[in-house]
């Protein structure tokens, strides 16, 4: 069984260069209607996972969102997934897991100081699904990205999971509460107003609800952290797995509009803040992913964000589920 090397990804240092979503502004997010109902149940082994549509955000494009390619090229690789040239649709996937009789986040959304109109929505969908935030018993972080971390906190800044314990990765911690890295960050930049949100956003947990992980630690019964550097310094994919059942948990692997960074793995892109190091984190786990077949679940990737990759010429290609 080919095995993928965690200390191989682990290697090497990030070089900051472009930061990733931000959430610092209120919108009416919060009172968007959902297009559909925006969930998708299935079990690996005795452990359910619900993916949840956290909303879309829809640009025009008018530029090329990665200095890999030109629009043109950006656009026929729209094309070949069959989406349309002229904009583009983000989508956001946390997951809610029923593992071990705890209920378990993976990532929450943009959450409610969302700046996209049709986003945020987590909060809604997961009482539509009869789940109230006291229920939640922990989540889980994949990387601070505001599009990950958004949801922990209420419109006040309070904790959106009041008894959950939120668990992050150590390196993304010590990475973005580093006030030196803080301070290289221009004022006013994408990736110093990152910062500021890191801040802001566990600035309201308590810091007896808050434990960090390391690569490899089991997170929740049956999830185990592993670390894929490269989107950010300490981002981290998820294995789950019961009985004979795995499913990989990539977050933002390849993130944007994913499906188009799958197939162009070489790409930059979807707020890669290590070009380099997010390529080589991508190719690795999808040689892997690719050889054993595995399911894989993406947070950017269409709804529901479960499927496979397949090696297609030098890139892949993200199989949804049937
Ligand atoms: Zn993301």
């Amino acid at each position: 069984m080919a095995k993928l090397s965690r200390r191989e990804m682990l290697a090497g240092s990030a070089a900051i260069t472009v930061s990733g979503a931000l959430q610092t502004r209120r919108s009416a997010a919060q009172t968007a209607p959902a297009a559909l109902d925006g969930t998708q149940r299935f079990k690996i082994g005795d452990i359910e996972v619900i993916s949840i549509l956290d909303g879309v955000r829809r640009v025009k494009l008018t530029a090329s969102p990665t200095r890999s390619a030109s629009l043109e090229q950006f656009q026929d690789a729209l094309a070949a997934d069959g989406l349309a040239r002229d904009q583009i649709a983000r989508v956001f996937h946390p997951l809610l897991v029923r593992t071990g009789g705890r209920l378990v986040m993976i990532d929450t959304g943009n959450g409610p100081r969302t700046l996209s109109v049709g986003t945020g929505l987590t909060a809604q969908r997961l009482a539509a699904a009869g789940i109230e935030p006291k229920q939640i018993d922990a989540v889980i972080v994949s990387h601070f990205h505001g599009d990950h971390i958004g949801g922990l906190v209420t419109l006040e800044d309070r904790p959106a999971f009041p008894n959950a314990e939120i668990k992050v990765p150590l390196d993304e911690w010590n990475y973005w509460l580093d006030d030196v890295n803080m301070n290289k960050a221009e004022e006013g930049s994408n990736l110093r107003n990152a910062h500021n949100n890191v801040r802001r956003v566990f600035g309201a947990i308590p810091g007896r609800n808050l434990a960090k992980f390391t690569d490899g630690m089991e997170v929740a019964p049956g999830i185990t952290a592993m670390a894929t550097p490269g989107h950010t310094p300490g981002h981290t994919s998820f294995v789950i797995a019961s009985g004979a059942d795995t499913l990989l948990v990539q977050a933002d692997v390849t993130s944007g509009i994913a499906s188009v960074f799958v197939r162009h793995p070489d790409w930059f892109g979807g707020g890669d803040m290590d070009g380099p190091m997010a390529v080589q984190t991508r190719r690795k786990l999808y040689d892997m992913l690719a050889v054993e077949k595995l399911p894989m679940s993406g947070y950017h990737l269409p709804f529901p964000a479960l499927g496979r990759i397949e090696k297609r010429g030098s890139g892949y290609r993200f199989i949804p589920a049937a």
